[in-house]
């Protein structure tokens, strides 16, 4: 993973050293709003480091206008304070980013905007974290890493890229498909996101064409007037996975029909197995589907390469596009700034499985790393703020004065 002094070898910067009573907190998303939440019931002080100048940036500044909490909002409630009564069971951004900036204010959470961190390292002299932004150097005895298992987006290597004469964009930054109209998109991926933005499209009288080129489940949103997710997790308290999994998959051909027809296929394991297991979420169909059955979302296979005004695909079959959109997903960016540290992969997760990937060594802890959402959020904040404040509790009553804190 290197160390800070690689990264910085170049440059001989004069930083403000600051040091930073209780934990500091990289990233102000759901994560790490979450944590500091619930440090502060613990009357435990903390500074939050954000690079961007709101908070939930992700969901301000990179998601999509028609968004909306895939999961009903029992499942996406950060802990302390739940989502107000008068919201729908599927909030929209806007509420979601609304719930976020009322959950701050009432726990007084103000994170230190525009610091993106630099470098972070444990500096085992002084047994402190030493976390660098551009201008301050933050110590501290806790780290707690917050920064998100989407922090940046994912662009694949296609090859032709570069010739292609319209525009190229992620996800992160369509907003909506009325600068689309009556224009033919590629739309490369087809996750949630490449779904919800086909339908987004198809809205906008565009004509997206979807890449499928891989293996995905897609379920209806609710069964029977249920959510599937919450109908799933009821039966997995009886039931092994497998047999849940069986169940969605019965119930969802009968509601939806074999998407193997439409391009869709379905991965050999089951929806939910899948998530537990790699953490590839499963659709959920809020209208895309029909769109994709009458034709209006025309499903493509794998792309081959790119072409200056549009794609070959490996069926031999050669299209014309006004637009690309690469709906590709993020990834993490831990080891692009945590040096040091072998507690993450090189894909910036924590090497240990949910659910005890929260706690590293010597005041590391991780939050929103679980592959579950902001149920895992919850699930992590909670037991990070009671690790700290034991030790903090520790500290404050001077019982015990040990070189350890
Ligand atoms: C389109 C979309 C829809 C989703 N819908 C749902 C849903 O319905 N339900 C659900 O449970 N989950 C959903 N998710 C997953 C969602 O990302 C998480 O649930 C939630 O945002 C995770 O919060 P987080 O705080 O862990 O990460 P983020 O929200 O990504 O927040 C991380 C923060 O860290 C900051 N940061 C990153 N690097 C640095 C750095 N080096 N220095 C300082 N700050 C840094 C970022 O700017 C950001 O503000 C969705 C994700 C996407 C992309």
């Amino acid at each position: 993973m290197g160390s800070c002094k690689d990264q910085e070898k170049e440059h001989v910067l004069l930083r403000v050293r600051v040091h930073v009573q209780g934990p500091i907190i990289v990233g102000a998303g759901p994560s790490g709003l979450a944590v500091a939440a619930c440090l502060s019931e613990h009357k435990v002080p903390f500074v939050i480091l954000e690079r961007s100048n709101c908070i939930a940036s992700l969901w301000q500044n990179k998601t999509y206008d028609r968004l909306k909490l895939h999961l009903p909002k029992h499942f996406c409630e950060l802990p302390l304070k739940g989502f107000p009564n008068t919201f729908p069971k599927y909030p929209s951004k806007y509420q979601f980013i609304s719930y976020m900036e009322s959950y701050a204010e009432h726990f007084n959470i103000h994170p230190k905007f525009n610091q993106m961190v630099q470098c972070a390292e444990f500096d085992k002299g002084s047994k402190l974290w030493v976390v660098r932004t551009l201008e301050f150097e933050y110590v501290s005895h806790w780290l707690v890493v917050a920064t998100g298992e989407n922090a940046e987006p994912f662009v694949p290597k296609i090859p032709g890229m570069g010739l292609f004469r319209g525009p190229i964009a992620h996800t992160s930054v369509y907003k909506s498909g009325s600068g689309y109209a009556s224009q033919r998109v590629l739309v490369i991926g087809c996750g949630n996101s490449g779904m919800e933005v086909s339908l987004d499209l198809c809205r906008h009288h565009a004509t997206p064409y979807m890449v499928a080129r891989n293996t995905v489940h897609v379920l209806p949103r609710e069964m029977f007037g249920f959510s599937t997710f919450g109908i799933a997790m009821t039966l997995h308290k009886w039931l092994p996975l497998k047999l849940v999994d069986k169940i969605l998959l019965l119930a969802t051909n009968f509601i939806l029909g074999n998407t193997n027809h439409y391009g869709i296929k379905r991965p050999k394991t089951g929806p939910i197995e899948l998530k537990l297991v790699t953490g590839k979420t499963p659709v959920l169909d809020v209208g895309q589907l029909a769109q994709i059955k009458c034709g209006n979302i025309k499903v493509m296979e794998g792309v081959k390469e790119i072409t200056r005004h549009g794609a070959k695909f490996v069926n031999g079959q050669e299209k014309e596009f006004d637009a690309i959109i690469l709906a590709t997903g993020y990834k993490s960016n831990v080891p692009t700034w945590l040096k040091g540290c072998d507690f993450f992969t090189e894909d910036g997760m924590p090497k240990t499985p949910f659910p005890n990937g929260w706690k590293g060594d010597d005041g590391l802890y991780t939050v929103g790393f679980t592959r579950r959402g902001l149920q895992g959020t919850s699930c992590d904040a909670i037991k990070i703020a009671e690790d700290i404040a034991e030790q903090w509790r520790t500290v404050i009553s001077g019982i015990v004065t040990g070189p350890d804190i």
